[in-house]
């Protein structure tokens, strides 16, 4: 049987439906489902959509179409001429349609779409008739045609590349257009009489003869068909490459195209054109949310030209709220609008996106997709769907992406200090947060700026889909045009990033690189500060903090994975502070305390000389004495740790990096050093000397230094046993897991176990304690130690994953130097992914899966868990969660992220579980 190419929607039917979005792409299958589904039927303007099938056939046959495929579509023009009671190309009653591309996943403004196909100087005469004889309406429709058609058709798909920007045939016909606007005296588009317009449109179809050596068609199947190919090519055009890259979408998926009858937005003041939401894609809220513009069409609300009203009094803001609404002004179609957006919420069981026109009193539904929302509405409408029993937890717990709720963890500006500040100017809140950077003007300098490690914003008049990489590259975005719905917004709003737009008090001047705001001349370089939540520019860089854990919605979205998530989720900390942190996010115990980490930084000093004074040392007995004095600062963070978690596990892991890190190389210290052991500078020179080591990475660290050094482990030990005596006394929980690192041998480990063993019960004694709850392990970041685990596990007590060392000793990249050159490895596609971030499951992961394995067979129950960075990478921790391990642990800030993780990796494999037994 011949492949079906051509899926029709329209008159309360549709071949098609939403779950065959891989066929017809979101826009397709949205329109079929609109259009179709019992539950649904609305005023869909009937169509059809030709599928992606047909695009890969267009790219793997030098660009043709499938035997068939224009009789198909002649046939499903047919059905729509016959819903619509008009006729394509008809001179009394013509038909229009719009062509539109629509892959699998949304991609904003990166593909073409034409409108008004079908007008010729046949039919124009038969659309001034049905438009009650508003010939203004049609020449403006015609002009618009010939402009989109000329850009998108003749030039863009026939691959036609124009000098620079400003000789693109749009371009050139918007300079006519200028002309004749400022010869009239005109301020605004709908200032053009209907003869204006006419006139324009003879003037437009010179200059493409001109320009581009070919007559605009004047035939409307050739204008379709132009139309369809010119969708198809766009799907490689150089936005939509570049798109794909950023966002990840396989360029084989292509584009289905929609071809679909008009309906006009611009017919009168009885007509309009609108976007909305059916929540406040900013911030959650459960009210209808969105734009209009009266007398307009669709592309007049996205391009930002008119400043759009609100639909609702919720939808006003600082910039149009002295607009009219459409409840007000066309309060029966609002009424009828809201409750189809009820029933689209309700059916979809999501935030839509829904785009309406209003033609003479009218209303027509022209899309609705899933709405993209930023972080801190997802997080809410996750919450709240929850609550209205409109979705499951699990449902719900994937519904925010990890880098979502990275959004709510992001800076805001610190509040104290933006209050004592006065905005420079006000726009629309287009993305959350708060970002300060160097203000850029264009796209380029964005990216090269920011590969120079500086922090920018970049700030335009307006963004086109062209300035997607500079957008991706700043920390902000700043537009002086646009609404909720523009370009700028809608990109921003998917990636999650800081963004203001509409911003009409500044004034962008590109040729001399300056933004001027009240007053105010900023160059390019100068610092500014956005709150992209309430959209407030401020001159100068302000300070940022962080405001998640006193968000209760995000503390209740955390509750839901908690109970979804089967994971314990740790957090390295090395000070008490951290812990509390850990423990505020949710951290359920400590993973990695790194006890040298009290070497470094704040409060220091004294520490770090003891212990400079025990490396330095060459008899047991000067090491025991420097030992001595070190202990009771051990002891003190240990302890500090062990009471911030309280009744939680904590992981204390000895001493880890080689010794000679520590060694002074600052002349005073030195001498210090010196003095207080006695020794010559010569002396000491000698001994940091012999430290020395060619590759300290694989040298005299981990439990080499307690082979070495018995006294260094013991005195570790007794701290940990001591603190945790201590804090029994004191009616506390402590739960220290004592943890040796860079192990490869099970003696190694026997060794130390011994010193142990022979410490906690010198404690107890000491204490009259009869137990204290406790465990002694290992790490696994040691490829042999993976695979004898068997072995290793006959000692250990419990395992936690290095995998910083396992990825380092397992690839032999050296963790330090990978940086040279992982950039070639990644640009050519040898590796997928840096393995220092996301686990390289294939080859490290086969290490982790065959020691868990053996470790498990050896002592059943054996407590697994990882430490190394990848426990707060949501693909690593996916991973972990397939292994069967028990936790994972990282960083404080990443404990919310690994705790969304774990709860989606439990959804993911009870998905596929089910999906197994079916
Ligand atoms: C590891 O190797 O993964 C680890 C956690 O230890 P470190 O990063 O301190 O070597
Ligand atoms: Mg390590």
């Amino acid at each position: 049987m011949k492949a079906k190419y051509i899926y029709a929607f329209g008159g309360g039917k549709a071949d098609g439906n939403e779950s065959m979005k891989n066929l017809l792409g979101g826009k397709g299958a949205n329109l079929a489902e609109m259009a179709g589904h019992r539950d649904l039927r609305l005023p869909v303007p009937p169509g059809f959509t030709i599928t992606t099938e047909v695009c890969t056939y267009y790219y793997e046959h030098k660009k043709s179409y499938p035997a068939g495929l224009k009789k198909d579509v002649e046939r499903a023009l047919q059905t729509v001429e016959r819903l619509m009671g008009r006729k394509f190309g008809d001179p009394v009653n013509p038909l229009l349609v719009s062509v539109r591309s629509g892959a699998r996943k949304s991609m904003p403004g990166m593909m073409e779409t034409i409108l008004n196909v079908g007008l010729t100087e046949k039919t124009i005469p038969g659309l001034v008739e049905q438009s009650g004889g508003n010939s203004r309406f049609v020449y403006d429709a015609y002009r618009r045609l010939i402009m989109m058609y000329s850009d998108v058709v003749m030039e863009k798909a026939a691959g036609i590349e124009p000098k620079d920007d400003n000789s693109g045939i749009r371009r050139q016909l918007e300079r006519i257009m200028d002309r004749v606007k400022k010869a009239k005296g005109y301020t605004s588009d709908t200032d053009l009489t209907a003869e204006d317009l006419r006139q324009l449109s003879s003037e437009f179809k010179m200059k493409v003869r001109e320009i581009l050596g070919q007559e605009f068609p004047d035939d409307p199947l050739q204008q379709l068909w132009g139309g369809i190919g010119a969708v198809f090519s766009s799907w490689n055009g150089k936005r939509a490459v570049s798109y794909r890259r950023i966002e990840g979408i396989p360029d084989e998926w292509g584009t289905a195209v929609n071809v679909q009858s008009m309906v006009f937005g611009n017919m009168g003041s009885d007509s309009a054109t609108g976007v909305a939401f059916t929540r406040n894609p900013g911030n959650g809220d459960n009210r209808f949310y969105g734009e209009y513009l009266i007398d307009a069409q669709g592309e007049d609300v996205v391009a930002g030209i008119r400043t759009p009203a609100p639909i609702n009094e919720y939808s006003k803001s600082e910039h149009n709220k002295e607009l009219v609404t459409l409840e007000k002004a066309m309060p029966k179609i609002y009424k009828e609008l809201f409750q189809i957006q009820r029933r689209l919420e309700k059916h979809y069981r999501d935030m839509q996106d829904i785009e309406f026109t209003i033609e003479k009193g009218r209303l027509f539904m022209l899309q609705c997709r899933v709405g993209k929302r930023n972080g801190p509405a997802a997080v809410r409408i996750a919450v709240d769907m929850l609550a209205e029993k409109l979705i499951d937890k699990r449902t719900a717990v994937m519904r925010v992406t990890p880098s979502q709720l990275d959004e709510l963890l992001h800076p805001i500006i610190d509040p104290a200090v933006e209050k004592e500040q006065e905005p420079l100017a006000k726009g629309l809140p287009a993305g959350p947060g708060g970002a300060a950077g160097q203000i850029v003007f264009s796209a380029h300098d964005a990216v090269e700026w920011a590969k120079q490690g500086k922090k920018v914003i970049l700030v335009r008049e307006e963004t086109n889909p062209e300035d997607v990489e500079g957008m991706r590259a700043a920390q902000a975005i700043l537009t002086a045009r646009g609404g909720m719905t523009s370009h700028a917004a809608l990109v921003a709003r998917g990636w999650g990033k800081c963004c203001i737009v509409g911003c009409s008090g500044i004034h962008v001047d590109y040729s001399s690189k300056i933004l001027s705001a009240d007053g105010v001349s900023l160059n390019e370089g100068s610092w500014i500060t956005l709150n992209g939540t309430r959209g407030n520019v401020y001159k100068g860089q302000l300070p940022m903090m962080d405001a998640s854990s006193e968000n209760k919605v995000l503390m209740d979205f955390l509750k839901v994975c908690d109970s979804v998530k089967r994971l314990g989720i740790r957090t390295n900390a090395d000070t008490p502070e951290d812990a509390k942190r850990g423990r505020q996010f949710g951290a359920q115990g400590i993973g990695l305390f790194r006890t040298e980490h009290m070497f470094y930084g704040k409060g220091s000093e004294e520490p770090l000389f003891r212990l400079r004074k025990m490396i330095i040392s060459r008899t047991a007995e000067e090491r025991r004495r420097a030992l001595d004095e070190l202990y009771p600062y051990v002891k003190k963070d240990v302890k500090g740790t062990l009471e911030a978690m309280d009744g939680y596990p904590v992981v204390v892991r000895l001493l880890d990096p080689p010794l000679h890190e520590f060694v002074p190389r600052d002349e005073g210290k030195l001498r210090d050093l010196a003095n207080d052991l006695h020794i010559t500078m010569e002396e000491l020179a000698s001994r940091a000397e012999n430290l020395h080591e060619s590759n300290p990475m694989m040298g005299h660290r981990g439990v080499r230094l307690g082979i070495t050094y018995p006294e260094v482990s013991e005195m570790q030990i007794r701290a940990v046993f001591d603190a945790a005596a201590e804090l029994l006394k004191e009616g506390k929980h402590p739960y220290p897991e004592i943890m040796i690192p860079v192990v490869g041998h099970v003696n190694e480990l026997k060794d130390q176990f011994e010193i142990a063993r022979r410490v906690y019960r010198e404690v107890l004694a000491q204490h009259g304690l009869k137990s204290m709850k406790h465990m002694v392990g290992t790490m696994i970041e040691i490829p042999r130690a993976a695979i004898v685990s068997d072995k290793i596990a006959e000692m250990a007590e419990f395992f936690s994953f290095g995998t910083n060392d396992l990825t380092q000793m397992g690839f032999g990249f050296s963790r330090d130097d990978i940086g040279s050159f992982l950039p070639d490895y990644l640009e050519k596609r040898i590796l997928p992914d840096d393995p220092f971030q996301t686990i390289d499951q294939e080859g490290i992961g086969e290490l982790m899966k065959i020691s868990i394995e053996r470790g498990r067979k050896a002592r059943p129950g054996l407590e697994i868990g990882i430490c190394g960075e990848h426990g707060g990478d949501p693909r690593s921790v996916d991973f972990c969660h397939r292994l069967g391990m028990d936790y994972v642990s990282c960083s404080p800030f990443r404990v919310p992220i690994a705790r969304l993780a774990a709860a989606q990796a439990a959804t993911a494999a009870e998905k596929k579980g089910s999906g197994r037994r079916k």
